[in-house]
């Protein structure tokens, strides 16, 4: 049901979730959702994100809300029960949070990676697109194709409002993009497509699998924590999981080019490159042995600093198999805590909170 529809049903508020990972663009796409109910829509609108001092590479969650136009909005809480779920990567779906409050009757759109087959699902009516195809493809951003699939989603028939918004907002900030924006917005509009039975499943038992797998490994204490010392609260950089936060590039490493200067890993700022003593021109020295990409949130700086070309921009579609992807041993990956805590734990007051009722020791 779209949101007129849903509002001329008597019900009070037509309500939106984004489930978005820091980088992508939701806060931008809520924004320019709430202003598109004020302006064009002729409804009335409130729109906010919730997100922390860490951004990249970390859960994000916007909010929008519509209800008719001589009703005034007072409900200023976080989107409990949506009607419209987007989520804008694989990753999140994994997250219990994430599903929350969906019923039978939300709509939920994921973006798919290229090529994906199937998606791991829940809950709700299941719709899908190839989001990061589309941009790389429009050369736009992830946001504007939920954007226009959103809009789908909701029952506008056409871009008329969607695109003047478009124009309102990123007009001005980046008139070059603009157009890119607006194709990327377009395609999401129309590619969005309601999902079939086979595309959809509800894997139980891997879910359970990676939970008893994690129960096992090890916290970090004051005798086991790597020298140097780390923060293993929820959200922060060492716990999580930046892949999502890629958007379809990944640097590539050609070893044999390189001449472990360590610019990369002193430039990276999310310890993504793995160095141990080795060899090199019969000199015994720290040597670059690979990268951990599940740290790497695809900022390409490392490309940019390498002075011999042994890191290149690839595009991450063509490069399932990553050589030379070295998982940091010492790293703890996915603790119990964080699956169970899940997006709760990302940086706001929540996880403070979270912390205490987890009795996760002194804050
Ligand atoms: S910056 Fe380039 S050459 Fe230097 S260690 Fe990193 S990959 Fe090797
Ligand atoms: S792209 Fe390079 S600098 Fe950026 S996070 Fe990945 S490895 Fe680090």
């Amino acid at each position: 049901m779209g949101f007129k529809e849903k509002l001329e049903s008597g019900k009070d508020y037509y309500e939106i979730r984004l489930e978005s990972i820091g980088g992508l663009g939701a806060n931008l796409c809520g924004k320019m959702l709430g202003e598109l109910g004020v302006k064009y829509l002729d409804v009335n609108s409130s729109n906010f994100s919730s997100y922390g001092s860490e951004k990249t590479g970390t859960p994000v969650k916007g909010f929008i809300r519509y209800c008719k136009k001589e009703k005034e909005i007072r409900v200023h809480s976080p989107v409990v029960e949506p009607d419209l779920l987007v989520v804008f990567h694989q990753a999140l779906l994994k997250d219990p949070s994430v599903w929350k409050g969906c019923s039978r009757e939300t709509a939920v759109i994921i973006a798919m990676e290229p090529g994906q087959k199937t998606v791991q699902w829940k809950q709700g009516v299941c719709y899908g697109l190839e989001a990061q195809r589309i941009a790389m493809e429009t050369q736009s951003r992830i946001n504007v194709v939920m954007l226009g699939a959103a809009l789908k989603l909701m029952g506008i028939e056409n871009l008329e409002a969607g695109e003047q918004i478009c124009r309102d907002t990123l007009g001005k900030k980046y008139p070059e993009a603009l157009n890119n924006n607006l194709e990327g917005m377009k395609r999401g509009y129309e590619e969005v497509k309601k999902l079939e039975r086979q595309e959809v499943c509800q894997n139980e038992r891997s879910r359970e699998k990676t939970a008893q797998e994690s129960t096992k490994q090890q916290e970090w204490g004051y005798a086991n924590a790597p020298i140097g010392g780390i923060n293993p609260r929820f959200g922060s950089t060492v716990v999580a999981d930046l892949s999502p936060s890629r958007q379809g590039y990944i640097p590539l490493f050609l070893k044999e080019r390189c001449i472990n200067c360590g610019l990369c890993h002193s430039t990276c700022p999310d310890m993504v490159f793995q160095f141990a003593k080795g060899e090199y021109k019969g000199r015994e020295m720290m040597v670059n042995q690979g990268l951990d990409y599940y740290h790497c949130k695809g900022c390409l700086r490392c490309v940019d600093v390498c002075p011999v070309n042994a890191l290149v921009r690839g595009v991450e579609a063509e490069h399932s198999d990553k050589e030379y992807f070295l998982p940091n041993k010492e790293l703890l990956r996915m603790p119990a805590y964080y699956e169970e805590a899940g997006a709760d734990g990302y940086i706001t007051s929540e996880s403070y909170l979270t912390e205490k009722r987890m009795e996760g020791g002194e804050v």
